[in-house]
């Protein structure tokens, strides 16, 4: 692991994560079309409670079934549940396979899960997702490094947001008027361990986004990833890639955690960039996607909590007021901005009654 350098552009990186590498990067990537103009946000008092009792059982609930590592018999069975429980709350469902080519050239039987909610005159589809498995070694653990882990942090509690957001707005009296996509990448945390010192392929993490932004005819508003989103005490920076591709929705996201007292977890701050899911999705598609993910900035050394890639991400470390924290922010921001064109005309001809002068 290289330890970055602020002062140097250039100087990429600092490898670690969860299927992630970070990268601290210059801006001369290549020229892409713009983004999308970010969602006019206004303040939707409608939007449902999130319940953090049943985040924590979705989390619990996968790491039941054992690692979720491809090739498993943990991770097939999890897959076929989520197939099922989406279609419970009357999500549309599709799983994506593939063959993703780990590192070493060990195929991986994979599968993206693809969650749709139509809404019936919805215009717009937003992208929320999490990847799902599970990392095969605990490479930055002291013991047992050869074995996979739980990954009930990184990993499960992601999805297990996106299931809860799902079940809620099943739920909900109040339906968002926009469509929906979750998509659970498999295949994020496979990359490179620590242990072998000679990494020459590059782009070995985020398998599933990689061959989902190959495979997708969807254009999307704007997205929404989490990882490592249910950990006590988690702190979430705001993300450089996300502050440079989607800035606007970082921004608001942030005053929304502010408003609705999440801010305890939602540290108003720039932090560098981290390469996720999320930018693949970026880069492919030019969706505007937000990577909330728990890691501390003011600490080059290590980066990811002390849990991170070790046996130690199990459900101990789960705490359900992160989840229902998480949960909650993402759902009101999705609130705010589904029903923005129709408030937006509420609040113009509100304006222009306000102003009509007093006959
Ligand atoms: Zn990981």
């Amino acid at each position: 692991m290289k330890k970055r350098n602020p002062y140097k552009f250039y100087s990429l990186l600092l490898i670690s994560c969860l299927g992630l590498v970070i990268i601290l990067f210059n801006c001369n990537g290549k020229t892409k079309p713009p983004p999308p103009p970010p969602p006019a946000v206004y303040w939707n008092n409608n939007t449902p409670k999130v319940n953090g009792d049943s985040a924590y059982a979705f989390v619990k609930k996968q790491v039941d079934f054992g690692p979720r590592v491809p090739n498993s018999e943990p991770h097939v069975k999890c897959g076929d549940y989520f197939l099922e429980q989406f279609k419970a709350y009357g999500w549309e469902v599709k799983a994506q396979s593939f063959k993703a080519m780990r590192f070493d050239d060990v195929e991986l039987d994979s599968r993206n899960i693809i969650a749709s909610y139509k809404a019936p005159k919805a215009t717009r589809t937003i992208l929320l997702a999490a990847h799902w498995d599970a990392r095969y070694v605990a490479d930055k653990d002291s013991v047992d490094t050869k074995k996979p882990i739980d990954g009930a942090n990184d990993g499960a509690s992601g999805v297990a947001v996106l299931m809860e957001l799902a079940r809620t707005i099943s739920q909900a009296k109040v339906k968002p008027n926009i469509n929906i996509d979750i998509v659970l990448f498999d295949s994020e945390d496979q990359g490179y361990p620590n242990f072998i010192k000679e990494q020459t392929k590059q782009d070995t993490w985020c398998l599933g986004s990689q061959h989902w932004a190959k495979n997708n005819d969807t254009n999307y508003w704007y997205g929404i990833l989490l990882d490592m989103v249910g950990a006590k005490g988690a702190k979430f920076y705001k993300e450089g890639y996300s502050i440079r591709t989607a800035g606007e929705v970082v921004k608001d996201l942030w005053q929304v955690a502010s408003k609705i007292g999440t801010n305890g977890y939602f540290v108003a701050l720039d932090a560098p960039e981290i390469v996720d899911d999320h930018v693949y999705v970026n880069k492919s598609k030019s969706v505007p996607m937000v990577d909330i993910i728990e890691f501390d900035p003011n600490d080059p050394a290590t980066y990811f909590a002390k849990y991170h890639h070790t046996h130690k991400d199990n459900m101990d470390i789960i705490d359900k007021e992160t989840l229902k924290a998480v949960g909650q922010t993402v759902l009101q921001y999705v609130y705010n901005t589904f029903g923005s064109q129709e408030q937006a005309d509420a609040f113009q001809k509100a304006a222009q009654e306000k102003a009509k002068p007093a006959k």
